[in-house]
């Protein structure tokens, strides 16, 4: 049973999910105020809390920090772009040429709470044993801020695979404001997108909107390979295909870009296609630079966090697409970039600052996508039979529970127990499955 809503949520306000089963597998000290603010404040919670990066995961520490009893006034924020947006909605501003709307309305919340924002500023070194921040302001050089408790919440950056071509002109990445407004300049032609993940796609059927001719290249054989298993990507592939007019390449790598100065075709393997602009979706890596130089632990430069978001250095926390995670299912540490995870930490990074961490702090997160592509919506929560192989359960596999009716519906299994739920739902209006259903799937005799 499913129950249809007329309204659109976002990915994170999916219904209960801390039901999916799971397969077993500080010290405080007061500072002395930089005199900046807040002083001679009688809070019970009196850290000097810095927050570097002002996106996801900074601002909802930050809020979370409020919430916990840190005075605001204590927190302050160094920001290189503010206010902060949402890069989920960046595809919904290209499609509509209007940048409007992408603000976090936290942004404004916070600013009225007193936190004190810094920004433009980039933070450009961390001395872990003075425990400062050196900072750069435009025009303004160098200082250094300290601190009793760092937050460093930097993000990631778009990975742009190593080929030939790619500092030609037309060539961009589809992450940030600046690169919206590169498209926005577009005024008809062709796009190719490289990368048929969640933002590949949803970039590609933006361009398309705006009346290009749009070809997306996929290296694996089916779309969203890192979101939903290729039984149910496959009326996503269809849909695009035949009702988006987009030309899609799957299981095709890129070779080259060609052009002289400015970019004119990509070069498969399976042949070249003229490009007047080329959009590289191929994932994002820790933007983590900051805290290795300070010497933190990282696996391939994602930071080592505990289940309270600490790093192995002293009072500094960090978390979003700048360190690793833990997935609730299987226990295993991993590299997530998603919003959903970012904001899941915030919790737990706010309330070990206000002294309230008892225990190992977070269980995990719990993948909850929610995502609407064009005319189709894509659902998965808890684990795909992909990711779940990654993350080292082997006989995991997904099987197709419904495919009729433009519905596609599937749930993993590993281990003989469902450990996820995909949906793929063509022309619906928003569908959400109720916890009753979920809770009925999820359980053993299913
Ligand atoms: C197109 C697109 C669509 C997406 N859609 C979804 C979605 O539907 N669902 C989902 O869960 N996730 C989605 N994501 C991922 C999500 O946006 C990120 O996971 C989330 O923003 C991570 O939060 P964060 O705070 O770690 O990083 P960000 O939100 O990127 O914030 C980091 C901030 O820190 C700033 N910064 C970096 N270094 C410094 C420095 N040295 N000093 C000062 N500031 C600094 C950066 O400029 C940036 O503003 C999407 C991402 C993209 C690109």
């Amino acid at each position: 049973m499913l129950v249809k809503r007329g309204y659109v949520v976002h990915h994170s306000s999916m219904p209960p999910l801390n039901f999916l089963p799971r397969i077993p597998g500080k010290p405080k000290r007061k500072g002395v105020d930089s005199g900046r603010r807040g002083e001679g404040l009688k809070e019970a919670i009196s850290e000097r809390v810095l927050i570097v990066g002002g996106g996801v995961g900074g601002v909802y520490t930050a809020l979370n920090l409020i919430r916990e009893g840190v005075d605001p006034r204590r927190i302050t924020v160094v920001a290189d772009e503010w206010p902060p947006y949402s890069r989920h909605r960046l595809p919904e501003a290209l499609k509509c040429g209007y940048l409007g709307g992408l603000e976090l309305g936290v942004a404004k919340e916070l600013m009225d709470a007193g936190v004190n924002v810094v920004s433009p500023a980039r933070a450009v070194s961390i001395d872990p044993a003075s425990k400062e921040v050196t900072i750069q302001r435009v025009g303004k050089g160098e200082e250094e801020v300290s601190y009793d408790c760092l937050v460093v919440a930097t993000g990631g950056k778009p990975f742009l695979p190593p080929i030939p071509g790619i500092g030609l002109r037309g060539v961009t990445t589809f992450y940030g404001l600046n690169d919206i407004k590169r498209l926005l300049s577009l005024r008809g032609g062709s796009a190719v997108v490289i990368g048929g993940g969640l933002v590949g796609v949803a970039a590609a059927i933006s361009l398309r909107r705006r009346g290009l001719r749009v070809a997306l290249i996929e290296l694996k054989h089916s779309l969203l390979p890192q979101v939903i298993d290729p039984p149910l990507s496959e009326p996503l592939r269809k849909y695009l295909t035949d009702l988006e007019g987009i030309k899609l390449f799957l299981g095709s790598k890129v070779r080259k870009l060609l052009g002289h100065g400015r970019v004119t075709a990509v070069l498969t393997d399976s042949g070249a296609i003229g490009a007047d602009a080329v959009v590289f979706a191929t994932g994002v890596r820790p933007n983590s630079g900051l805290l290795l130089r300070a010497g933190a632990s990282n696996v391939r430069g994602a930071i080592t966090v505990d289940g309270w978001g600490r790093t192995s250095l002293v009072s500094t926390y960090a978390l979003g697409d700048c360190a690793l995670s833990k997935d609730y299912i299987t226990g295993k540490v991993t590299y997530r970039p998603l919003g959903f995870v970012a904001a899941h930490y915030a919790k737990y990074v706010a309330k070990a600052i206000a002294g309230k961490a008892s225990g190992e702090g977070t269980s995990g997160v719990v993948p909850t996508i929610y995502e609407r592509l064009g005319e189709v919506r894509v659902y998965r929560l808890g684990l795909s039979a992909s990711e779940a192989r990654a993350l080292g359960l082997s006989d995991a596999e997904a099987e197709v529970i419904r495919s009729g009716n433009n519905v596609w519906e599937a749930k993993v299994l590993a281990k003989g127990r469902v450990i996820g739920w995909e949906l793929v739902a063509v022309g619906h209006e928003h569908v959400i499955p109720t916890a009753t259903y979920l809770e009925q799937l999820l359980s053993p005799k299913s």
